[in-house]
């Protein structure tokens, strides 16, 4: 008998086990680590554009209804500030804790995963894109995702630096790799430049987001500081920094670095009042974060900084400058995060829910 079988039988005896709560009597024997998941925005349909959502960083209400449901059955659900407390060695925290939190200020944060968090009442920390709720001003990957989606040219040559990029765009597929390439080449570049490249490609593609006359696409809207001010009341929502523009930290002159967070914790600080705040690095993997990056958040006020790479969180082993997360995107199956949180490392997020 060929041994795929006996495997693939023993794989889904192991996914029932956990579907079925297994997973409760497993917990106790596994090691006790907390665990800082991260969630974008909340989708309630599908995206009118193929460009759109191709990292699955926008979830649909009912996967985020069966994993927020799943991890409570499991995981006691605790606020991020007690966790990065408990890493110096602070209030001790439950086995295997799990912070909930939410990257750039979507209002479907508000819209969408507010009314079940409330109803739960599990607590949970939003990263806000300063800029893109203070101007409602797109955030540059949504600005990229839209020009690509809806131009009317059928190819596209794009120097971004000293980088072509170029193709053309006649199908879905060909729109999605474009947008690809170009995602990556803005990524790797001087981030100080990032909103001069975005209206380059806009003008080259002929189209231009404007988040004021854009209704057909709710994903893409900030959260209203009115919405932010309403769950902050209810004691169960924090709110932390993401940068004032969205660029990548470790891609920032350094003065530019220094701006971006000061600007960040200022326009918090003026909007929901003087507490100290957590922070989370946009994209967030190696290279996008540095020990002079760490130090400028720090010198910014925040009191930890939040990457995107897996791992647990262990008191008196994990930095809160550096503290690992583990992704959900819309592929997500609940009882697959089990080797993420039990196990870390076993299952690495899809490179785009990052953005
Ligand atoms: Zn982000």
């Amino acid at each position: 008998m060929p041994i795929v079988k006996p495997i693939n039988w023993l794989r889904r005896g192991v996914k029932e086990f956990l579907a079925r709560g297994g997973l409760r009597l497993a917990l106790p024997f596994c090691p006790d680590h907390a665990h800082i998941v991260t969630f974008h925005g909340l989708i309630d349909g599908p995206p009118r554009y193929a460009t759109e959502n191709t990292g699955g960083k926008h979830i649909s209400v009912e996967d985020f209804q069966r994993i927020i449901n799943w991890l409570r059955r499991h995981f006691p659900l605790v606020h991020l500030h007690d966790l990065i407390d408990s890493l110096a060695g602070g209030k001790q925290l439950p086995r295997n804790s799990v912070a909930i939190t939410f990257d750039d200020g979507y209002e479907s944060n508000y819209l969408l995963a507010y009314p079940l968090l409330r109803k739960h009442a599990i607590p949970a920390t939003v990263f806000l894109t300063t800029r893109f709720l203070e101007e409602r001003a797109p955030l540059w990957t949504c600005r990229v995702e839209y020009a690509v989606g809806r131009t009317q040219r059928t190819e596209a040559r794009i120097e971004i630096e000293s980088t072509m990029v170029s193709g053309t765009l006649n199908s879905d597929r060909e729109r999605i790799e474009l947008l690809g390439r170009l995602k990556s080449a803005l990524k790797a570049t001087d981030q100080s430049r990032l909103d001069e490249y975005c209206e380059s490609i806009e003008n080259q593609l002929g189209v231009r987001l404007d988040l004021a006359g854009d209704d057909d696409e709710p994903a893409r809207q900030p959260l209203s500081w009115g919405q932010v001010g309403e769950m902050a009341d209810s004691g169960l929502i924090s709110f932390g920094g993401h940068s004032h523009r969205h660029v990548i930290l470790g891609r920032c002159p350094e003065e530019r670095m220094g701006e971006e967070v000061r600007l960040c914790n200022e326009i918090l600080q003026s909007r929901l009042g003087d507490a100290q705040r957590t922070f989370a690095y946009p994209n967030g993997k190696p290279g996008d974060y540095s020990q002079t990056s760490h130090e400028a958040v720090a010198a910014a006020g925040f009191s930890c900084a939040l990457i995107t790479v897996e791992g647990p969180c262990t008191a008196g082993r994990t930095s809160p400058f550096g503290a690992p997360r583990v992704s959900v995107s819309g592929d997500t199956e609940p009882w697959s995060l089990v080797g993420r949180l039990v196990r870390p490392g076993a299952n690495r997020a899809p490179a785009g829910t990052e953005d």
